[in-house]
C-alpha cells in the first residue's frame, strides 16, 4: 500500500493527512483496504455515508435512474426535482427548496439569499447587510466562507476577505442579542458544531435564539449539513428544540453516500428574492442526484433509520462514557454523533486514531482533541460493542 500512499502524494495535493492504508472496497458499516484487512467505519464520510456503504437500495436507483436520464441542467424541467423537493419540504415544513451540491454551495445560497431578504424586506442600506455567525463554526472552506472562520489554519494566506459577518461566542443567545443592528438580516449557525468537535449548547440556547431572530425580523438560518437528516435522532437537531427555522441548509447524508446534493430551504418570501440568472448550479438538482435524495429521505423513513440513529446513539454514549482512562476529558453527543475529547497533553488524536485503525475501527481526530463515533444508522449493537471494546483496548495499549 505504501507505493499507491507515495504516488498519490506526487499528484495529488496535500491537503488533507490520511490515515496510511489505502481503501478499496465498501459495504454497510464496513470498509476494506487493498490487503483485504476490515474496518468498522465509525467516520462515514463526515456524515455522508448516514446510510452505510453501498445500501443495496440506492444502488438499485442510481442505476436505475443513470440508464434513463443523468444530467440536463436546469434550464430544463425534469420529472426527479418535483417530487425530492416536495418531500423534502413536507418533513422540514418549508416552504421551498433550491437544491445544489456540495454544502458549501448551499450555505454559499442561504448567505445570497439572507442578504438580499435583508435589502428587500428589511430595507438595508445597499451593501451594508450583516450576517451574525457564531465562534469556532464550520460552514466550508470557499472565500467567503472562511472569511468569518474563526480558525487562522484556513485563512492563511487566503485574504482578502469578503466583509459583512459579525461573529459572537457559540452557545451565547444574549450575544446575539446585542449584536443586532438593523443592519442585521441573519444568524447562521450549527445547532450542535460538528468540526469544532462536536460541540453542544446548552439546553434552550437555540429557541431562546429563535425568539431573539423573531422579535429582530432577523432570519435564523440553521447549519445542518452535517447534524440533519437524523445523525442526532431526529429528522433535524432543531426539532429537540421544538423550533422552527427560517432557513435550513442540508447535505452530505443527502447524496446517500453516493453523490454529492445539497439544499437550502425556506419560506416563500425568502427564497422569493432569487429570480431566473440570480444564481445557479450547473449540476444543482439533476436527475440523478435528486432521485438518489429522493431515496434517501424514503429509506430513512421506511427503514426507520431515525428511530435506530437515537436508541443506538444511546447505547453508544453510556457505552463510551463508561470506559475510564486518563486520556478522556468528556464523552458527549446526541444520537449517532458522539465526540470524545482527550487531554492533549497525554495523547494525541493522531496517535489513537492510528492505533485504532489497527484495532479494525476507523475514525478521525478533530483539532488533535476529540475524536468522533458517527457511525451509519444500519450499525448493529454487537458493532457498536465491537467500537466501544476496541476504543478501551487501544488506549489501553497507548498507556
Ligand atoms: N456545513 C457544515 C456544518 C459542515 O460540517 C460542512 C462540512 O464538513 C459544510 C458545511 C461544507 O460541506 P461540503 O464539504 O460538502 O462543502
Amino acid at each position: 500500500m505504501k507505493d499507491w500512499i507515495d504516488n498519490e502524494n506526487k499528484v495529488c495535493a496535500q491537503n488533507y493527512y490520511p490515515l496510511p492504508f489505502v481503501l478499496s472496497k465498501g459495504e454497510g458499516v464496513w470498509l476494506w483496504d487493498m490487503e483485504g484487512n476490515r474496518y468498522l467505519d465509525m467516520m462515514t464520510a463526515y456524515s455522508a455515508v448516514s446510510l452505510g456503504h453501498c445500501h443495496p437500495r440506492m444502488i438499485k436507483v442510481l442505476n436505475e435512474q443513470a440508464r434513463t436520464l443523468c444530467v440536463t441542467s436546469r434550464a430544463f424541467h425534469t420529472n426527479t426535482l418535483c417530487p425530492f423537493l416536495e418531500k423534502l419540504c413536507a418533513i422540514s415544513g418549508m416552504d421551498m427548496a433550491l437544491p445544489m451540491n456540495t454544502g458549501t454551495e448551499a450555505v454559499e445560497t442561504a448567505l445570497k439569499a439572507a442578504r438580499r431578504w435583508g435589502y428587500r424586506y428589511k430595507k438595508i442600506p445597499e451593501d451594508k447587510a450583516k450576517i451574525i455567525v457564531a465562534r469556532d463554526n464550520f460552514h466550508g472552506r470557499s472565500i467567503t466562507i472562511i472569511s468569518f472562520s474563526s480558525h487562522d489554519q484556513s485563512k492563511k494566506e487566503f485574504g482578502p476577505f469578503t466583509p459583512g459577518f459579525i461573529e459572537i461566542p457559540f452557545g451565547d443567545s444574549e450575544a446575539l442579542r446585542h449584536a443586532i443592528t438593523p443592519e442585521t438580516c441573519a444568524f447562521l449557525v450549527e445547532p450542535i458544531q460538528g468540526e469544532a468537535g462536536i460541540q453542544m449548547p446548552r439546553e434552550g440556547y437555540l429557541k431562546a435564539c429563535s425568539q431573539i431572530c423573531k422579535e429582530n425580523n432577523v432570519l435564523l438560518i440553521l447549519d445542518e449539513v452535517q447534524s440533519g437528516l437524523g445523525r442526532t435522532g431526529q429528522w433535524f437537531a432543531y426539532e429537540h428544540e421544538k423550533i422552527k427555522p427560517d432557513g435550513l441548509i442540508l447535505g452530505k447524508a443527502l447524496g446517500g453516500g453516493i453523490l454529492p446534493v445539497s439544499v437550502f430551504l425556506s419560506r416563500q418570501d425568502v427564497m422569493g428574492v432569487f429570480e431566473p440568472g440570480s444564481h445557479g448550479s450547473t449540476f444543482g438538482g439533476n436527475p440523478l442526484a435528486a432521485r438518489i435524495g429522493l431515496e434517501v429521505l424514503n429509506i430513512l423513513e421506511q427503514e426507520h433509520l431515525i428511530e435506530r440513529s437515537k436508541a443506538l446513539g444511546e447505547m453508544l454514549l453510556q457505552g463510551l462514557k463508561k470506559i475510564k482512562h486518563p486520556f478522556i476529558r468528556e464523552v458527549r453527543g446526541k444520537g449517532l454523533w458522539v465526540g470524545v475529547e482527550i487531554d492533549p497533553l497525554q495523547m494525541t488524536g493522531r496517535k489513537i486514531c492510528e492505533a485504532y485503525a489497527k484495532n479494525g475501527v476507523l475514525t478521525k481526530e478533530v483539532h488533535q482533541k476529540v475524536l468522533r463515533f458517527a457511525p451509519p444508522f444500519v450499525i448493529k449493537p454487537e458493532e457498536i460493542q465491537f467500537a466501544i471494546d476496541q476504543f478501551a483496548n487501544t488506549l489501553n495499549s497507548l498507556g
